[in-house]
């Protein structure tokens, strides 16, 4: 590797070529909180020509380069050792909202909440949001991105229309279902393995201007599964999220050890857009349900729903949980393994182990996503499920241990990883993980990587 590197990189691209040690500290670390790895550089550019400047030098002289969005991800799927960090942010510009042909041109650096305000000035939105708004298109699309309207669209990755892409020998590329498709399916759920996304085609929908949310709570597991199996077969609302929130009840045995337990609760969020301040009758739309209570029901604007999470992660960034460690841990799981996997992790977990943070419930429908590369498990329907503990760093093993077991277990119960969480895979793992698309994965690593030198260390290839 070069030993000039910061000075070549500043030769080639100026002042977007950053060694300071604040900037380097900051980029050695995500919000996992559970790995460092210290790039000797950090370089934002604006455009996919330094893109493609940066990567041709990389590859040139043999220096690793991780891709990093909002580094929202945890366990070091944005992070380089010694090499140079790529911050996608320096490519933040909507370039264009067509309102005939209802899409958004935008650069991959853009956070969807930006997109999102842009557009509901002009009554549009994206078909799929994430609960955050505070990460960038490129790092959604790296994932799968899956929201509140994933049953209805799919994932983010599949409500893309065309992307251009950096390969690591610095071609730009534009790829699409028509165009270079081999490259748009590596793109998505790629992990950043096979080249940076500098901009996505994204289409829009109109939106109603205001929507209703119901707050429904269920004392058991298959109450909330039976109920949102209904929801997603009738269509009958437009958004649907749930969680698993634990009473601690007391102490019990377990393992030879007193620990808390809980009963589990479920609560049920499910929303309908509507126009004309016409909302839906309460008894008409909820007809046919069981919840144990319901809670809760308001209207908001459509733009409020999209940011509704942004109370809660305002409160946990004032409080303690924001600088922890986050092990979280998402899995997608196939229904008919759903009770019996959720109800065995649940009655294992202690409560006190989330320490301030919560449990997601994400019923699916199986049929409405098709990128190659997102690993789910068949069937019409599946359910997503996620961990999301906060801990403090000096208490957080023993938590990775009960969260290793619980990994482990989603594959003797056929489901899969959703790989932005806490990843501890080994080679074998990664295999397990890809399946049949493990051949697909290695070669197109070797075809179009084939140094290695992006995002490496993270996808066991040997
Ligand atoms: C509070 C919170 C809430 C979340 N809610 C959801 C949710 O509702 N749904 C969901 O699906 N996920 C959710 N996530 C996970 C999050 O969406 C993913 O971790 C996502 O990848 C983060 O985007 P980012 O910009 O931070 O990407 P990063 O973490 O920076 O990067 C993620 C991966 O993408 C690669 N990458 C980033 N940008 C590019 C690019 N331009 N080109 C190529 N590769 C790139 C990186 O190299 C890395 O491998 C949540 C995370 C948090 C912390």
């Amino acid at each position: 590797m070069s030993q000039t590197l910061s000075a070549d990189l500043k030769s080639l691209l100026g002042s977007i070529v950053d060694d300071s040690n604040n900037t380097l500290e900051w980029a050695s670390s995500d919000f996992g909180r559970l790995m460092e790895k210290r790039p000797k550089v950090v370089v934002k550019p604006h455009s996919s020509e330094e893109v493609s400047t940066i990567l041709k030098y990389a590859n040139d002289q043999d220096v690793p380069v991780s891709t990093r969005g909002e580094a929202h991800s945890q366990t070091g799927q944005s992070l380089v050792e010694g090499g140079i960090v790529l911050s996608s942010r320096g490519m933040d510009k909507i370039l264009h909202i067509d309102e005939d042909n209802l899409t958004a041109d935008v650069q991959s650096g853009v956070v969807w909440g930006d997109l999102v305000k842009e557009a509901d000035a002009l009554g549009l939105v994206p078909r799929v949001l994430t609960n955050n708004l505070g990460v960038t298109v490129g790092g959604t699309l790296s994932m799968a991105g899956l929201g509140v309207a994933s049953f209805r669209y799919g994932a983010q990755g599949d409500n893309v229309l065309e992307l251009e892409v950096v390969t690591p020998t610095g071609d730009i590329v534009v790829c699409s279902p028509e165009e270079n498709q081999e490259l748009f399916d590596l793109a998505r759920s790629g992990l950043g393995q096979f080249g940076v996304i500098t901009r996505a085609k994204i289409p829009l929908r109109k939106r109603a201007n205001e929507n209703r949310t119901y707050i429904l709570l269920y004392d058991d597991l298959r109450g909330v599964m039976a109920d949102s199996k209904t929801i997603m077969g009738d269509g009958r609302f437009d958004f649907i999220e749930s969680w698993c929130t634990p009473l601690p009840v007391g102490l019990k045995t377990d393992d030879g050890r007193r620990r808390v337990f809980g009963e589990w609760f479920y609560p049920l969020h499910v929303t309908k857009e509507f126009v004309d301040g016409k909302p839906p009758r309460d008894d008409e739309i909820l007809e046919g349900l069981s919840p144990y209570r319901m809670c809760h029901a308001e209207n908001r604007s459509a733009s409020d729903f999209a940011f509704r999470l942004e109370p809660v992660f305002e409160l946990w960034k004032r409080g303690p949980y924001w600088g922890s460690t986050h092990p979280w841990m998402e899995v997608v799981l196939p229904w008919d393994m759903t009770f019996f996997y959720i109800d065995t992790v649940l009655k294992k977990l202690p409560p006190p182990m989330l320490g301030g943070g919560h449990i997601l419930l994400w019923p699916c429908t199986g049929t409405t996503s098709n990128i190659p590369l997102f690993m789910r498990p068949k069937g019409e329907f599946l359910m997503g499920f996620g961990i999301l503990p906060g801990i403090p760093k000096d208490y957080v093993e023993p938590v990775l241990e009960a969260l290793d077991k619980a990994s482990d277990a989603v594959n003797m119960a056929n489901g899969k990883r959703y790989l932005s969480g806490y990843i501890n895979f080994t080679h074998e793992k990664w295999k397990q993980h890809f399946g049949e698309k493990w051949e697909t994965v290695a070669s197109a690593k070797k075809k179009y990587d084939p140094k290695g030198l992006l995002n490496p260390g993270f996808i066991l290839y040997e």
